[in-house]
């Protein structure tokens, strides 16, 4: 199985990418290959290790980092690496419930995003919208600032949520994926 560092590094990439490895391993390992996904900087709060600071690269078959790591020959070596075979039977071995729990952050997370993709907060009027033939712009609408506001609230939630459930599928206790908001 999977080493508390290579745990740790999956954390770091965390949110829907990995939700998406783990409940669906043969589709979402892939598409987190295909991504070339990286950042600068895995450590999302204090209570994620220090090394995560030198960032996350996924792509050629392996989760690594830091970020910059790339040549298999180096004499360095990284501080993790995850195999996406390795990836694959980790996914495998996750309890129903958890990976029930997973996919269903999963899909509140892609609920918030598809219908905020149709808001649009440009200085013409709405009507300009409905005059318009491609649906690509007539079907856009105007939040208001309030719903502006509860959709920062409510993404920020479901994020936290997810990313909360990604670190439980790694074998972490909770820690305060959200509570810095709060100070
Ligand atoms: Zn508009």
């Amino acid at each position: 199985m999977l080493t508390e560092k290579q745990r740790w590094l999956l954390a770091g990439v965390g949110g829907w990418m990995v939700a998406d490895c783990l409940t669906d391993p043969d589709a979402g390992i892939p598409r987190l290959m295909a991504s070339s996904f990286g950042s600068s900087n895995g450590r999302l709060t204090d209570d994620y290790p220090e090394w995560l600071e030198s960032g996350v690269s996924c792509g050629r078959g392996r989760i690594v980092s830091p970020w910059f790591w790339r040549d298999e020959s180096s004499s360095d070596h990284p501080h993790a690496m995850i195999r996406k075979a390795e990836l694959r039977r980790y996914a495998l071995s996750l309890t129903t419930e958890t990976r029930d729990q997973l996919r269903e952050a999963h899909r509140a997370n892609t609920r918030e995003a598809v219908y905020w993709s149709t808001s649009c907060q440009c200085p013409r009027g709405i009507e300009w919208h409905a005059a318009q033939t491609s649906p690509l712009y007539r079907d856009m609408w105007h939040p208001t600032e309030q719903q502006v506001t509860d959709h920062y609230a409510r993404a920020r939630q479901v994020q936290d949520n997810l990313q909360q459930l990604v670190l439980e599928a790694c074998g972490f206790q909770p820690v305060s994926v959200g509570q810095l908001s709060l100070f």
